[in-house]
Parts: structure tokens; C-alpha cells; sequence
């Protein structure tokens, strides 16, 4: 177990379940790390009536194959600086 973060958010390093998902090409997972290195997961899909998606993403702290701790609150907000930007 030597490459861990090779996906760059160090996510996965818990199980295999998870590796698996964030590094997986061949379907779309609905739990992806972000640009700041914070793990999120997709929860719900609004009704698309343009050509958008309106995929419903949640912060995701704890992995949900092994129950593994992989995320705080207070890491979270220092990863996106802090404060709500979306953009
Ligand atoms: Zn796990």
C-alpha cells in the first residue's frame, strides 16, 4: 500500500470499495473528490428540463463501504478556504 493519494485527494486509502469508485473510468461514480480535495457525494437528481443536469451533491465524512473517517467539518471548510464559494 504504497500509492496512496495517487488519485490526489488521498481519498480511497481505506478500502477497496472506494478506491475503487473514485478511480473508476468505466462508469460514472456519484461520489467524486473535488478540485479542493473534498469528498462529496451524489444524493439526488433534480428534474433536468433543460440540458443540464442538476445533479445534488453532500459532503461525505464518512466512507460508506467501511465506515472509515475520512473527512471533518473543520477540514472541509480550510480545504474551500473557508467560506461557501460555489463558483
Ligand atoms: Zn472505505
Amino acid at each position: 500500500m504504497t500509492d496512496q493519494g495517487k488519485n490526489g485527494s488521498g481519498f480511497g486509502s481505506c478500502c477497496e470499495e472506494l478506491k475503487e469508485v473514485l478511480e473508476a473510468t468505466d462508469f460514472d461514480p456519484l461520489i467524486a473528490a473535488s478540485d479542493d480535495g473534498v469528498l462529496y457525494m451524489s444524493i439526488g437528481m433534480l428534474d433536468a428540463e433543460e440540458n443540464e443536469a442538476n445533479v445534488i451533491d453532500h459532503l461525505l465524512f464518512f466512507c460508506p463501504f467501511c465506515g472509515t473517517k475520512l473527512q471533518t467539518r473543520e477540514e472541509v471548510e480550510a480545504k474551500s478556504g473557508g467560506q461557501d464559494d460555489a463558483s
